[in-house]
């Protein structure tokens, strides 16, 4: 079979695991669920065909693994996830389980082996829509998971540790789950752009540099409320007012540091009422990009231009830092792979920095990562009208497929040996 039917049968899976669902009129597949138990099924399946065997770890993830030349030879991942946030597209996360089970089939068919083995893994759980959890599936898998969670409720009061029963995983073998990092050699992850940036460029696919890091903050703003008709100007304390003016202090950092994302997505003025003049103000601020220092630098001038616009109007401002991520690098290495392979297929490669986190970024903790991001129309993501054109798929499949033949012919025959 050519890479062609590959990129066809690609796109046809994906439609069908976009109607495995577990609401009727729209594409839901939480972890646990009796949809992801089908989609894992069905991906199973799809392994087996590729020459693959296949085993779920503790938590449910699936992995295909495909043996390389040398029952001793380390193992390079492939992956992404099958978990989907609600009202999803079809695209995020089964792209890249897919597209890595074709690449295994190609070499299946042509009965070549690698210097390594491979691994496709089907992360359970990368959205979290069901425990307001992150990266469940790769923290597991890298030996970062916290066992805090395993108490966490959905929103029928089960708990994560009865969903992971549920599901045939094990919670008390979470932390056995956990891949040694010495049998890795890297990890690659293909996924939808989920941004603009390769669609303006006129490019299928691009290669990742770096995961953003980013800081999340709750700012509150206390001022006084009061008579609308009745203050003047010189005695209000309008934390609103106050909000405003940092709210568009954000939106202006973005245009003074090339990268940076800066946003206030949330907001909640009290009282509440037309004839009342805002009190209390609380706001959600989300500042990313993919160089730490200037995402600290930026956060720390914003506070100031909040604690400055406060003290100008009478206002009280409270500063408090929800989260903080720092940025993953790609391996530069991998990256160089994948851009080599990338220029087998194309005229120019582009290279761009994700702004949001994917399971790459707890895999870059214990082995070297990279990253190749699809087109997708419009930047549209997490949402039904998600879109890779085929001609994409098939770019991209060629592009993983020609990296991992790149990364075979490279590595030294003693350099991919496990410990004895
Ligand atoms: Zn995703």
């Amino acid at each position: 079979m050519s890479t062609i039917d590959l990129a066809q049968v690609v796109v046809e899976r994906i439609e069908t695991l976009g109607r495995i669902s577990e609401e009727p009129d729209r594409l839901t597949r939480t972890f646990g669920s009796p949809a992801m138990r089908k989609a894992n099924e069905l991906a199973g399946s799809w392994m087996r065909e590729a020459g693959m065997t296949v085993s779920e770890d503790a938590i449910g993830n699936l992995i295909g693994r495909y043996p390389g030349e040398d029952d001793r030879a380390k193992t390079f991942m492939l992956g992404s996830h099958l978990d989907t946030v609600r009202d999803a597209g079809k695209f995020d996360g089964t792209l890249g389980v897919l597209a890595g089970i074709a690449c295994v089939q190609q070499l299946h068919q042509s009965q070549t082996r690698l210097p390594f083995a491979i691994e496709v893994v089907a992360f359970a759980d990368e959205e979290g829509a069901r425990f307001q959890t992150t990266y469940l599936g790769s923290k597991v898998l890298a030996g970062r998971f916290n066992e805090q969670d395993l108490k966490r409720f959905d929103s029928r009061g089960v708990s994560l540790s009865e969903a992971i029963r549920a599901f045939g995983g094990d919670p008390d073998k979470l932390q056995a789950a956990r891949r040694d990092p010495q049998d890795l050699l890297g990890y690659t992850e293909l996924h939808l752009e989920q941004g603009p940036v390769l669609e303006k460029k006129y490019q299928p696919v691009g290669v990742v540099t770096a995961i953003a890091g980013q800081t999340r903050a709750k700012v509150r703003f206390t001022g006084q409320a009061g008579h609308a008709g009745t203050t003047p100007l010189n005695l209000r304390h309008d934390a609103l007012a106050t909000a405003a003016q940092f709210i568009t202090a954000v939106e202006a950092s973005m245009r003074d540091h090339p990268g940076l994302m800066a946003t206030v997505g949330q907001i909640e003025a009290r009282p509440g009422a037309s004839n009342v003049i805002p009190g209390d103000v609380v706001l959600t601020l989300d500042v990313r990009h993919h160089l730490d220092a200037t995402r600290t630098a930026a956060c720390a001038r914003l506070q100031e231009v909040a604690h400055r616009s406060g003290e100008q109007r009478g206002v009280i401002v409270d500063w408090e830092v929800v989260q903080e991520t720092q940025s993953v690098p790609c391996s530069r290495e991998l990256s160089g792979l994948l851009a080599k392979a990338a220029r087998r297929h194309l005229v120019e490669v582009t290279e761009l920095s994700s702004g949001a986190g994917h399971d790459a970024a707890v895999m870059g903790d214990i082995t070297p990562m990279a990253m190749l991001f699809v087109r997708c129309k419009g930047g549209i993501s997490h949402h039904p009208d998600e879109l890779v054109l085929l001609e994409d798929v098939r770019v991209a499949i060629a592009v993983l497929s020609d990296f991992l033949l790149l990364l075979g012919n490279q590595l030294s025959p003693l350099s991919n040996r496990k410990h004895a």
